[in-house]
């Protein structure tokens, strides 16, 4: 186990990366205590999201911000060389060739900031996410 010396939080990983400010309970306090310069970005995919998702909450969840309606949409997360998109499983996602270019793990598209971010694409999960979500509403 390692244990981050800032958060005092333990991982299996050494190093690992994530996010360890105090527990922040708004997407407002979340993009406050990111680096000045992620701040826009945070802000503009927030936007994007929003933009998409106009009837889901803001929350924050697993630590992150998390766009909620009924169940979640899409989390994001800032960290020091990419921003994080969680739309839950990404095999689901009906453009995975759109992701090929990325780093991607189980739920998750690594965003890197060193290059211009896709907010297009965001809006497409975004967008297809809540579709899904709004089908299940939808009586039989
Ligand atoms: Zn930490």
């Amino acid at each position: 186990m390692w244990q981050c010396p800032k958060c005092k939080r333990e991982f299996k990983n050494k190093n690992q990366d994530h996010y360890c400010g105090q527990t922040l309970t708004t997407i407002d306090e979340y993009i406050k205590d990111q680096p000045e310069e992620v701040r826009p970005v945070l802000e503009k995919i927030r936007a994007t999201i929003k933009k998409e998702a106009p009837e889901a909450t803001e929350k924050i969840s697993w630590r992150m911000p998390t766009f909620w309606q009924g169940e979640n949409i899409v989390h994001f997360a800032a960290f020091k060389k990419h921003i994080g998109i969680y739309p839950g499983e990404l095999d689901l996602l009906p453009f995975k060739e759109r992701l090929l270019g990325y780093h991607t793990s189980k739920g998750a598209i690594q965003f890197p900031l060193d290059k211009p971010i896709d907010y297009e694409l965001i809006s497409q999960i975004t967008r297809f996410r809540v579709g899904v979500v709004n089908s299940k509403k939808k009586p039989k």
